[in-house]
């Protein structure tokens, strides 16, 4: 609980009214600086990032053999980017606008083994836990071809510990299935908004999951109690990890090489601008940390919460990080965006990044079934309703370039929009069919 009431929150930031009123908003981060200024709070840097990707290269022998889906890309977990010019043009002619630029989308939804971005973060970190591992027990040294952990031994040496993890649903997932694989003992806290179907999808390859009827804090704390009680219990701390973090960085070199693959320039002249859908914030502010690593200043990151849950935005806007939650100024943090449902936001990430963000907008619930649709209509893409939240960054920049003041002075068609699609390559298809459904009633 913050010491301050909601009336004295409203005075010292207006905006929390218009939050409390549930409409959708911009704001623009004051704190956002250079990366040289910024760098400093995060307290990491190239190198940190540059190991954790060197332990993905190392395990890429293991990935082929476990999870043979990944045979095509050598065991390497990376989704495609691609041009979305016809979601441009129902986006203009839906809410008759123009957007300058051109507009990308990262389909993080198609990563292999876990189809949402919980598949860098959470799968790097689970990894991370079994190298340790297995060099101690001396079964591998860095210099082996790791295919050989993916043996009965290995599987018997690491069923000795256990891998816990609280979630709303996909870094369950991801953590759940790598753990499994690997012979992990596991098991998955799980909040009231996860959906049934990863708890079943789950528990069908041996998770142990727990369920609450409370939010996501809750089951993140309980997990954090089993683990404390044990010390071979490996608690993945989706609030503090910079393990996860670094996972979800590697992104950022990794979309560099895919845009000099594409020829797609990035520099002060031609900007690039990145919307990342935020619950925690460990994944977007992973990602954005990779991507200012790779990019420097001329990237530029935005994070999309739900109209509902906006804490990462209060929480870096108020200073108060992870000591104040959406329910701290009377708000609800009840969602359809199952990912994004997180009242109080990581301290860590708050405060390594909050200075290397740009701003944060939030969307309504029935945005997101209408971007379903219009995605689907014009592009025949289907995600998960948090993963559809970047979609609203275009509208609001081309609205008022302004907003981002680091590219106020450079030609809105040489912009790059890149929303960052973040989940829904699991969902079944009785599931997605009930999206859709949704997202056809949501069109005006
Ligand atoms: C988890 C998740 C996010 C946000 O990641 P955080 O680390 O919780 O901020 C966004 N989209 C989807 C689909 C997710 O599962």
């Amino acid at each position: 609980m913050t010491t301050r009431t909601v009336s004295e929150w409203e005075i010292e930031f207006p905006i929390i009214k218009q939050l409390r009123s549930y409409t959708p908003l911009y704001w623009s981060n004051p704190k956002s600086t250079t990366l040289e200024q910024g760098l400093p709070y995060v307290g990491l840097d190239h190198q940190d990032i540059q190991q954790a990707s060197d332990r993905l290269t190392r395990f890429a022998s293991y990935l082929v053999k476990a999870f043979p889906e990944t045979a095509s890309t050598k065991g390497i977990i990376e989704s495609p980017l691609v041009a979305i010019p016809n979601m441009k043009g129902a986006l203009e002619r839906y809410y008759d606008c123009a957007i300058s630029g051109s507009l990308l989308m990262k389909l993080d939804n198609a990563l292999p083994i876990s189809g949402s971005i919980k598949a860098r973060g959470g799968i790097y970190e689970v990894l991370f836990h079994a190298e340790a591992i297995a060099l101690k027990a001396g079964v591998i040294t860095e210099q082996d071809d790791y295919s050989q952990l993916f043996s009965p031994q290995v599987r018997q040496l690491l069923g000795q510990y256990t891998i816990v993890v609280g979630s709303t649903g996909n870094l369950g997932l991801s953590i759940g299935i790598m753990s499994a694989k690997l012979g992990f003992a596991v098991t998955v806290h799980m909040s009231a908004d996860a959906r049934e179907w990863k708890k079943a999808m789950l528990r069908d390859r041996g998770v142990e999951v727990i369920e609450y009827q409370d939010d996501y804090g809750i089951a993140v704390e309980n997990g954090r109690q089993q683990a404390e009680q044990d010390p071979s219990c490996f608690f993945i701390d989706d609030e503090n990890s910079k393990h996860l973090f670094l996972g979800y960085a590697v992104a950022g070199e990794r979309l560099k090489q895919q845009f000099q693959e594409q020829k797609i320039q990035v520099d002060s002249e031609h900007p690039l601008i990145v919307y990342l859908p935020c619950g925690v914030g460990g994944g977007p502010g992973g990602v954005a940390f990779g991507l200012k690593m790779a990019f420097g200043d001329h990237v530029h990151c935005v994070f999309a919460e739900p109209t509902h849950s906006p804490c990462m935005l209060l929480g870096v806007m108020t200073d108060e990080h992870e000591h104040i939650s959406v329910n701290d100024i009377g708000m609800d943090n009840v969602t359809e965006a199952d990912g994004l449902a997180v009242g109080r936001p990581s301290g860590f990430v708050g405060r390594a990044m909050e200075h290397l963000l740009d701003g944060f907008y939030t969307v309504d619930d029935n945005q997101l079934f209408e971007w379903l649709a219009l995605l689907n209509q014009s592009e025949q893409l289907k995600l998960e309703p948090s993963a559809l939240a970047g979609i609203g960054g275009p509208l609001w920049l081309s609205e008022q370039p302004q907003r981002c003041k680091h590219v106020e002075n450079v030609n809105p068609d040489n912009i790059t929009h890149l929303i960052w699609a973040t989940g829904g390559g699991m969902v079944p298809d009785s599931e997605m069919d009930h999206y859709m459904a949704k997202a056809a009633a949501a069109l005006k």
